[in-house]
């Protein structure tokens, strides 16, 4: 297990230093940025604290069975709260990212607010936005590094059911349930001590792998039929949506998630893309196997980022220009293709 212990005496002194804690995740939260942030919510508040918590935007639908979510502020609907929130915090701490921009519309409050801020994260390269950076890429998910860091702080792990839960949905979205190679052993000593804790493991995966909408799983078939190119020549294959497309499946929050990965199963092929068309512009995600930087070409050609082999950006144009755009890109990037990947 990587060692924590450099952090403990810091972090421990900023917690003491104020009553009013304000955990903020990242815009568009997954299972991972919740996980994380209602983790430290449920560790903080039976420390005693005033925890009050921030998401930029709405989460996915399939996460709001998690207990606190109730709590979460989201920014882009309770403007004016979230602000005062930003002001009166005495400690800001960010989870699950480590760009500014992630903040979505809550970013100038935060950048500015007087309060000292912590980042806790896993991804590769973080911006300086912080007192204090607690940034560990070999962690496979913030909840991981959150459960870890406070088993250091108090020398014991914190047991509670709805950190627990909160812990293991972390833990299990963002390593595709122990599909993606991301998870160490220590992960697994970590998921087995939640399993002994009791966490209500057979409930979670339901509620987050077995709960679709039918729509959903049209939307599903359909993206494979109709939507999904395959380039064997690049070992790539894409996924594009239209807002058309999306509308005719009645598509909410979230019912998307995870499409992406599918065309990775095919014999040969090692990144995918989908290309989701929104209002103005169109949203990325990559995926990628073994040693091919999917975040490469997120950070070098769509304003994006994250892992190797999960990333994701932006394009203001039209879905036919990116996706011209993005087999352009595919041909300036033809070498890494040819690269025992
Ligand atoms: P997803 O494809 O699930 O939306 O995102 C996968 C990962 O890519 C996220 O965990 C995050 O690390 C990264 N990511 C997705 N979109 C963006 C983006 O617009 N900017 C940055 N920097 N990272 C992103
Ligand atoms: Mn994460």
């Amino acid at each position: 297990m990587k060692d924590l212990s450099k952090y403990t005496k810091e972090i421990s002194e900023l917690f003491s230093s104020t009553d009013n804690i304000l955990l903020i995740c990242h815009i568009n939260p997954d299972g991972d940025a919740v996980g994380a942030q209602l983790a430290m919510y449920f560790y903080l508040k039976a420390a005693g604290k005033n925890v009050t918590m921030i998401s930029p935007n709405y989460m996915q639908e399939f996460l709001k069975w998690m207990e606190g979510t109730d709590e979460i502020c989201i920014f882009i609907r309770d403007r004016k709260k979230c602000i005062n929130l930003i002001k009166e915090a005495g400690l800001i701490v960010l989870l699950d990212f480590n760009k500014p921009n992630r903040l979505g519309e809550a970013e100038q409050y935060v950048m500015s607010a007087s309060a000292p801020k912590v980042i806790i994260d896993h991804h590769l390269d973080p911006d300086d936005l912080g007192s204090l950076v607690i940034s560990e890429p070999s962690f496979c998910a913030t909840a991981e590094l959150v459960w870890e860091l406070i088993r250091e702080i108090e020398g014991k792990p914190f047991a509670s059911p709805p950190f627990a839960d909160a812990v293991y949905t972390g833990i299990i979205t963002d390593t595709g349930n122990f599909e993606h190679g991301s998870y160490t052993p220590d992960t697994l000593r970590i998921v087995a001590e939640l399993l002994e804790q009791g966490v209500a493991k057979n409930r979670i995966l339901n509620l987050i792998y077995n709960n679709f909408s039918a729509d959903r799983m049209k939307l599903q078939g359909f993206a494979l039929n109709e939507r999904m190119v395959v380039l064997p020549e690049f070992k790539t294959a894409y996924i594009y949506l239209s807002k058309e497309d999306l509308l005719s499946f009645n598509h909410v929050k979230g019912d998307t998630e995870g499409f992406v990965n599918l065309p990775l199963s095919i014999s040969g092929i090692v990144f995918t893309a989908m290309f989701i068309e929104k209002d103005g512009f169109i949203k990325l995600s990559f995926r990628s196997k073994g040693k091919f930087p999917s975040n490469e070409i997120a950070s070098g050609y769509f304003f994006g980022g994250g892992h190797c082999n999960a990333s994701g950006g932006e394009y203001s144009d039209t879905l036919d220009n990116t996706i011209s755009y993005f087999l352009n890109v595919l041909r300036e990037n033809a070498w890494r293709f040819n690269e025992n990947i």
